[in-house]
């Protein structure tokens, strides 16, 4: 039997019906999988970091409160005078709660510019150890926090200039 064009092209058509017909029927994937649900649910608090900001704000930026969390009830905002603090909403997956993935934390925008999670916690560390209000028993503590976190020594240099302005 010779096929002639216009049945050759019959055939590829039907072959490729039923392959999209016996892939239609394979289940889906479950739309969520385990892990990636929400496991934890409240709010944080963020602060904007300057060294002007008040001790109480920047001792309390990226705490969380909720049920689930330690602290349950957020503070009263503001702070005080001068404070900036804003309430954003603290949503972890089951995955993120038990593996810490530092290297997926977001950056954050500050008055250094936009800092990653590491140079964030940095500048907060010394805008603590070098704040008015600290005592002298806290500035020590947050100055050896600050000893422990990896930056780079230009951006430590940058920031202890900032802050002795
Ligand atoms: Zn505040």
């Amino acid at each position: 039997m010779v096929l002639t064009s216009a049945q050759l092209w019959f055939f590829i058509a039907l072959a490729a019906l039923v392959i999209w017909f016996r892939m239609r029927k394979k289940p889906l994937p479950p739309p969520v999988s385990r892990g990636k649900q929400i496991a934890l649910k409240g709010e944080k608090i963020q602060a904007w970091l300057t060294p002007t900001m008040p001790l109480a704000c920047l001792l309390e930026d990226g705490k969380s409160f909720g049920p689930a969390f330690q602290n349950k009830e957020p503070p009263r905002l503001p702070h005080g005078p001068g404070c900036q603090c804003k309430l954003l909403p603290d949503y972890r997956r089951a995955d993120e709660v038990f593996l810490l993935k530092e290297k997926q934390l977001p950056s954050q925008e500050c008055d250094l510019g936009l800092l990653s999670h590491h140079e964030l916690r940095y500048y907060r560390y010394c805008l603590i150890a070098a704040h008015a209000e600290a005592s002298e028993e806290l500035q020590q503590e947050y100055r050896e926090l600050a000893l422990g976190v990896d930056v780079a020594e230009t951006f430590a240099q940058r920031v202890q200039a900032h802050i002795q302005q």
